[in-house]
């Protein structure tokens, strides 16, 4: 298998704060230090929310803007991908961002369970997310929490709402969403490929213990790979992961294992159909 295998670092997320592990970054500096060491280690995809100053979630644009500032100037090429997830934000303060212009934007589009409360995705915010992502070309990453979310991507590429092949990301191990489970995995495969193509990218993350595993296969199966502190703060049960890079290096362990070599930026720029850095 030698398709180049892209990581996404996810660095920070809405939910672990620095008393669950300090090297979360939080501040925009610690932001942009801990993906310039992702970055340097493999990672050729951000994906950024950003916090307010006691580490709540925030969705503030200028927040998001001094950060993609910081990231063009120390990862040059990486590719910045701003969350519109409903963690950070309610309503239409979730895309308040999209007019920064990223190179892409995570997109969910259907509801499921969290942890704790329901993940609120209507149609019509949905649907106003999409169009935002169009008028400022920004790529959506469709994030797959259910089945039925890979067939609404479908659906909206065939109406025109995204405008190039949709690029899926299964997540699976969130409590009271759907498991890590091996066969749902294989038949979301067959479905991206059934519905895109057989030669349409797609990626995969896993929460906690379920981001190695999450890896493993989806490295082993020709697709992409997520890491980073939003969805794992450890490395394994008994170890705190020292940094965003140090899950980086684990992701990309894995792709040696499988012989699967790890995409440059201009790579993964070239595979999502992204505009030049
Ligand atoms: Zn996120």
């Amino acid at each position: 298998m030698t398709t180049p295998c892209i990581i996404c670092v996810a660095i920070t997320g809405s939910l672990p704060r620095k008393a669950d592990n300090p090297a979360v970054p939080v501040t925009v500096t610690e932001q942009v230090e801990s993906t310039q060491a992702a970055f340097e280690a493999g990672a050729t995809i951000c994906h950024a929310h950003v916090r307010n100053d006691d580490e709540t979630p925030s969705s503030d644009p200028d927040k998001f803007a001094a950060l993609k500032e910081g990231l063009e100037k120390h990862c040059p090429g990486m590719i910045i991908q701003m969350s519109t997830g409903g963690r950070s934000g309610a309503g239409k303060t979730r895309g308040g961002m999209l007019p920064l212009r990223p190179d892409m934007a995570s997109l969910s589009v259907g509801s499921n369970n969290f942890p704790t409360r329901v993940y609120e995705n209507p149609p019509d915010l949905v649907d106003w997310l999409a169009s935002e992502m169009l008028a400022h070309d920004v790529k959506p990453e469709i994030e797959a929490f259910d089945l039925s979310h890979i067939l609404r991507a479908k659906a909206m590429y065939d109406a025109g709402q995204i405008k190039d092949l949709p690029y899926v990301q299964f997540v699976m191990g969130v409590k009271n969403a759907m498991p890590a489970d091996r066969e749902v995995f294989d038949f979301y495969i067959k479905t991206v490929k059934r519905l895109f193509g057989e030669d349409a990218p797609w990626c995969a993350a896993g929460i906690g213990a379920q981001q190695a595993v999450l890896n493993d296969w989806a490295i082993s199966s020709g697709g992409h790979a997520r890491t980073g502190l939003e969805d794992n703060i450890r490395l394994d049960r008994n170890t705190l992961a020292p940094s965003n890079a140090a899950l980086v290096a684990r992701t990309v362990a894995i792709c040696e294992k499988y012989e699967r070599p790890v995409a440059t930026w201009q790579q993964a720029r070239q595979m999502l159909g992204l505009r030049p850095a």
